[in-house]
C-alpha cells in the first residue's frame, strides 16, 4: 500500500479550471494508478471502519469512486447521493446555496434504513456546503450520520470547521 504522500503526488492541480482564479485538485490521475487508487482506498476504509460506520453515503459523481469502493472494501452498502432528477422513484431532495444561485442533493429514502451508522464520503472538501447538504439530507432520511471522510481538504476555506459545527468528525488524507 502506498502511503499518504505517495498517494499526494498522484494528485494533479490544473490551475484556471473551471473558471480563472481556481486551482482545481484534479483526482484522475490517481484513480487511473492501480495502486494509488486502491491505497486511496484502504486508507479512507481504515478511518470509516474506526468510526463504527455500517453504510457509505457518497455524493455524484467524485464521491461515488471513493465511496464505493470504501463500502466494498468493508463488506457494507453504499447510498448514492444523487443530482437532481436521476432517480426513479420519489426522493427525498435538499437544496443548500453556492457561491452564486443553489444546488439540490437528492436520495431514495428507502436505501437508507432508520438508526443506521453512515460515513459521508467525497473526494474533496472545500467551504463544505456540499457534505453539510448530504449529512442533513441523509439524517432527514434517519441515518446517524458523525463522520465524513474526504481525499482532500482545502483549509483555507474552512469546510471541515462547518461540518465539525455540525457535529461530524471530518477526516481527509491531504491538505
Ligand atoms: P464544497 O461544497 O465543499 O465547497 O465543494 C466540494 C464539492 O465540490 C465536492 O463534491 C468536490 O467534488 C467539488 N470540488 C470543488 N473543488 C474541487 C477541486 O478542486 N477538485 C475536485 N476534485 N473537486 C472539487
Amino acid at each position: 500500500m502506498l502511503d499518504i504522500a505517495a498517494v499526494r503526488a498522484l494528485v494533479r492541480t490544473v490551475p484556471d479550471f473551471p473558471e480563472p482564479g481556481v486551482m482545481f485538485r484534479d483526482i484522475t490521475p490517481l484513480v487511473a494508478d492501480a495502486q494509488g487508487l486502491r491505497s486511496a482506498v484502504r486508507h479512507l476504509a481504515h478511518r470509516a471502519r474506526a468510526g463504527g460506520a455500517d453504510a457509505i453515503a457518497g455524493m455524484e459523481a467524485r464521491g461515488f469512486i471513493f465511496g464505493a469502493a470504501v463500502a466494498v472494501e468493508l463488506g457494507i452498502g453504499f447510498v448514492p447521493i444523487r443530482k437532481p432528477g436521476k432517480i426513479p422513484v420519489a426522493t427525498l431532495g435538499i437544496d443548500y446555496a453556492l457561491e452564486y444561485g443553489t444546488d439540490r442533493l437528492e436520495i431514495d429514502p428507502t436505501a437508507v434504513t432508520p438508526g443506521q451508522r453512515i460515513a459521508i464520503v467525497d473526494d474533496l472538501i472545500a467551504t463544505g456546503g456540499t457534505a453539510i447538504a448530504a449529512a442533513q439530507l441523509m439524517r432527514r432520511a434517519g441515518a446517524a450520520v458523525d463522520q465524513a471522510l474526504f481525499v482532500i481538504d482545502l483549509p483555507d476555506l474552512q469546510g471541515a470547521e462547518r461540518l465539525r459545527s455540525a457535529g461530524l468528525t471530518v477526516e481527509a488524507l491531504m491538505e
